[in-house]
């Protein structure tokens, strides 16, 4: 039986801050035109973009990006086998004809991308994590659980490190894991309260507390938080950090600025700062954290620490095969955020996801600050076993994901598994 593509159709559609982004719908049909199957895929926006990312939408943003959707994709897809991924990514690339997708934007291609592999999973009647992973795959990512954050993901007063992450890393299902990451996210909410008593109760892009606390309290807070739903649940929480630090970097000064604290650190401080960070917190896992040009810092905080604490580039790396392979070179961090927009296609998340594996770098899937209701990026991360995944705690956007990998994890049922968490 043949499954062509029958028709690719976009509309604008509103993300967690309200902003409008793309949403795609691809049909597949028989030769014959009878509708066997359809997907549906939404684009995702970042605050904190990496300067090496794909570009998002083309001038005039989505409507711009809808215009060629329907002038210029949909004509040359309609027809095309829809389980040719590779072949429909290369050709969205063709048709744009810019590295850095340019004319057509990231968003729009990945929406595309997203939608034709859901289109084709449900033609085979096959769940997306199947299709792209296997009839084997059988292994959950342990969510990591923003839980108090700051920098560009919340307003004035709140901490400059963007992230607070929970690391559920000894739990033994999914659920237990989401579950465990909401608890630590009450109870940091009753610790800042009881610390600030004029706390609004006030939350950042991700639904992450955006306390009025400077980096050291903040942090205290989550590790005591993580320490106190770790000895109720009686398995092991880590602390984590989303530096995001090309955002605190001025390129000018050669300085770390941080604004709430009034410090500004060179790179040398800087690194000391993580390390002292990382060994005094037992921190599991650290993003960015040296601007997105410092491979060099990467790879030397990577040498001194990176066999006790996850090193991962998103800003770094942008899920792009040639900055990780710049990476590896020098072993610069031993963790590869993937953020399919970044990239701008599927084909090519799963490339990044396959490059970092290969060099022993754990791949961890990722959601964006701006998100929709769409939950692929679930699948995307049983489908391609990466045994982290980074979608947020609390909000419908975030839910989104975290519950759909409660259903893979029940459907996978006496098979379903945690994923392994090990690295060069
Ligand atoms: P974003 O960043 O705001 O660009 O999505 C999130 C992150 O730094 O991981
Ligand atoms: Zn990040």
């Amino acid at each position: 039986m043949q499954a062509l593509i029958g028709s690719v159709c976009a509309r604008k559609i509103l993300d967690s801050r309200g902003n409008p982004t793309i949403e795609v719908d691809v049909t597949v049909q028989e030769e014959a035109g009878m509708v066997i199957g359809s997907g549906k895929a939404a684009a995702p926006s970042g605050a904190s973009k990496g300067k090496y990312e794909v570009i998002a939408f083309p001038t005039g943003g989505v409507g711009a990006a809808i215009e060629k959707v329907e002038r210029i994709i949909a004509p040359k897809l309609v027809g095309m086998d829809c389980g040719a991924q590779e072949q429909i990514d290369g050709l969205l690339r063709e048709l744009d004809g810019t590295p850095n997708l340019r004319r057509l934007g990231g968003n729009t291609t990945v929406a595309i991308s997203m939608a034709v592999a859901k289109a084709a999973a449900s033609v085979m009647n096959l769940p997306l994590y199947k299709y792209l992973g296997g009839e084997l795959v059988d292994k959950l990512p342990y969510p990591l659980g923003n839980v108090l954050g700051g920098g560009a993901h919340a307003g004035r007063g709140a901490p400059d490190i963007q992230e607070f992450l929970a690391v559920p890393i000894g739990a033994k299902s999914f659920a237990d894991a989401a579950f465990a990451n909401a608890q630590v996210h009450r109870e940091v909410g009753s610790l800042i309260e009881a610390k600030d008593r004029s706390f609004t109760g006030g939350k950042g892009d991700e639904g992450a507390w955006a306390p009025n606390l400077d980096n050291l309290d903040a942090l205290n807070v989550v590790v005591h938080a993580c320490k106190r739903v770790s000895n109720k649940l009686g398995f092991k929480i880590s602390p984590g950090l989303d530096i995001a630090a090309s955002s605190l970097y001025n390129q000018k000064k050669r300085k770390y600025v941080y604004k709430r604290e009034g410090k500004l650190r060179s790179t040398g401080e800087q690194i000391d700062f993580v390390i002292d960070l990382i060994k005094t917190y037992k921190l599991l896992y650290v993003e960015d954290p040296l601007h997105e040009d410092d491979f060099k810092s990467f790879a030397l905080i990577t040498r001194k620490i990176g066999k006790k604490c996850l090193i991962c580039g998103d800003d770094l790396f942008v899920t792009n095969i040639n900055r990780i392979q710049r990476g590896v070179k020098s072993r610069a961090a031993n963790a590869v955020l993937i953020k399919p927009n970044q990239i701008g296609t599927l084909t090519d998340a799963l490339k990044a996801v396959e490059l970092a594996r290969e060099h022993g770098y754990v791949p961890v899937m990722s959601h964006r600050s701006g998100e929709t209701s769409d939950w692929t990026i679930a699948h995307l991360a049983v489908g391609f076993g990466c045994p982290l995944i980074k979608t947020g705690v609390v909000g419908g956007e975030r839910i989104a994901k975290l519950n759909e990998l409660i259903r893979i994890e029940q459907e996978l049922g006496e098979t379903a598994r945690m994923g392994e968490l090990s690295w060069k």
